[in-house]
């Protein structure tokens, strides 16, 4: 049996189903091929940093995801921890969110929206020319070979698109010894041992934070040494081993939920995409999970991509709107390793890295290296470097993501822009005209299939008379003065002028 879809997605993880979603927004239904029979049940991530809040903000997700969300008041530099108050609003956003709830929400949204998720259906082979990938996909029925126009790897860390399709992955497996679990233990039961996170100076870190009532997440992580053997199943009486190892404490009460060993790999796919095969989430780019800031990567490289290759799909992208992608994906991932991986080698040994970590942690202290390491390890400063325009051209704002909370009506209804908010929601772009003159007809109009029109007399904090958000919110063009360019950035980012919207495909 043969089936088309012009967009395969391989996982049904965060990525896949967030792409799914920016797909469908976009015109285009993408099919969603996953190898578990059902949802997971373990729920790997339980931390989103304010980044990965922004884009759930963005599409409206966080309305049905707040109150199962806790917050995360702290954000650290390898447990070295900033100074909360130094910090700006904007990135102190962090949630304990369970993954499952998240990944729970986001199908609900794909299936709303009309993506078809087909479970246990493993994607074992791919092939590709130049008119389309052939998958061949095992199926409860059999092998069934499905043709797409587009498939996108989003089948996390160990996937295997990315092999199939020869992307080579290039980082480091660091030695390593992890355990994460949920445990059934109240705060007493704790005993000696810390609620949060601390750094052991003979090389480790413990984290335990509540998830639910009575129920904690606690990880431990101890650099260069390695179990016995990595493959098998963790026992309780290992885990409260690596405990005592760690901490020296003894952890004595705590029915376990569930414990997984954890691996400390920090690596990138060389390429986002390879001809008509693309990746991305875990797929594309594997961290050791501190500040949230994996599923962060995983949901923006949707929000990235989803609006990019449904151009590609429909026929009006512009010439490298889709490498584009990669080039800017690609950027943040590397940034994220890099840090992570300076996070990891302070993890290490207090004899080896202590003078380091005294030193950065006096660095800290300051205003600017406080607001700086927010913003990175937050993810809410995240900027791609502009193509199009020259130099001289840029205003400041171009490739930045100004916080959705400038768009997002407020409660009572008086956010200035509250026209671009839903716009966005729904996956548009947008032209913002500041200029407070309600009656200048807009040049935007001729792209009215893609792009809507908002005028607002002023958006604080925002410094331009013209602005052209993205789909993905990220600023493609803005200027001061009467909008001189703005036709070319239009044509740059969303192809030839157009009134007809583009139907589901
Ligand atoms: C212990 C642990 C704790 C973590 N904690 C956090 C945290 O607190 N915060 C955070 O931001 N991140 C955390 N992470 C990382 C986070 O879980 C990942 O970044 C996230 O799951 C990536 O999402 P994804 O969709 O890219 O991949 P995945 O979630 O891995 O989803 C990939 C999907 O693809 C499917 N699949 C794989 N191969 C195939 C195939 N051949 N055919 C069909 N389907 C396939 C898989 O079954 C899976 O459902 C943690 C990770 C671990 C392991």
């Amino acid at each position: 049996m043969m089936m088309y879809s012009p967009v395969v997605i391989v996982g049904a993880g965060p990525a896949g189903l967030m792409l799914g979603c920016e797909l469908a927004l976009a015109g285009v239904t993408a099919t969603i091929l996953e190898r578990r029979p059902a949802p997971r049940t373990d729920s790997p991530g339980a931390a989103v940093n304010a980044g990965a809040v922004e884009a759930l903000e963005l599409r409206g997700l966080m309305d049905r995801l707040r109150h199962l969300t806790f917050p995360l008041p702290m954000i650290h530099f390898s447990l070295l921890f900033l100074e909360m108050e130094k910090v700006d609003e904007r990135a102190k956003g962090t949630l304990l969110l369970q993954q499952t709830q998240l990944e729970r929400v986001l199908e609900e949204r794909a299936t709303e929206l009309g993506v078809k998720i087909l479970r246990d259906h493993e994607v074992t082979r791919i092939d590709q020319d130049d008119d389309g990938v052939t998958a061949l996909v095992r199926t409860p029925g059999g092998i069934e070979r499905i043709e797409c126009g587009y498939l996108v790897g989003a089948d996390g860390a160990d996937g295997a698109v990315r092999r199939l399709a020869g992307i080579p992955l290039t980082g480091a497996e660091i030695a390593f010894y992890g355990i994460t679990g949920d445990l059934e233990i109240s705060m007493e039961e704790l005993g000696p041992l810390p609620l949060g996170a601390a750094y052991y100076p003979a090389g480790g870190q413990w984290m335990c934070a509540p998830i639910g009532p009575d129920v904690m997440r606690v990880t431990t992580a101890e650099f260069d040494i390695e179990p016995a053997d990595p493959t098998a199943d963790v026992t309780v009486e290992e885990f409260r081993m690596a405990v005592r190892r760690l901490t020296g404490a003894e952890l004595t009460a705590g029915k376990p939920r569930w414990l997984s060993r954890t691996d400390c790999r920090i690596a990138q796919a060389e390429a986002y995409r390879r001809g008509r095969v693309l990746l991305a989430g875990d797929a594309a780019c594997v961290i050791y999970p501190v500040n949230g800031q994996a599923l962060a990567n995983a949901l923006h490289d949707a929000l990235n991509l989803g609006w990019k290759l449904a151009a590609q799909v429909q026929g009006w992208a512009p010439p490298g709107l889709l490498d584009s992608y990669h080039d800017e994906r690609h950027a943040v991932g590397r940034r994220a390793c890099d840090n992570v991986r300076a996070q990891v080698t302070l993890s290490r040994g207090h004899e080896e890295v202590g003078a380091v970590r005294d030193l950065l942690g006096q660095l800290m202290r300051f205003d600017e290296v406080n607001r700086y390491l927010a913003g990175m390890l937050s993810g809410v400063d995240t900027a791609y470097e502009p193509s199009g325009a020259g130099p001289a051209e840029r205003h400041p704002l171009t490739g930045t993501r100004p916080s959705p909370d400038l768009w997002v009506a407020s409660d009572d209804g008086d956010s200035p822009a509250a026209g671009a908010a839903e716009s966005l929601r729904q996956g548009r772009g947008v032209v913002l005209y500041l200029d407070g003159d309600p009656d200048r007809p807009g040049p935007a109009a001729a792209w009215s299939s893609r792009v809507d029109q908002v005028r607002v007399s002023r958006v604080p904090g925002v410094d331009a008379d013209v602005v052209l958000l993205r789909p993905d919110g990220h600023v493609a063009w803005a200027c001061r003065g009467d909008g001189a360019g703005l036709n070319e950035a239009l044509s740059t980012w969303f192809g030839a002028p157009s009134t007809e919207k583009s139907g589901a495909s």
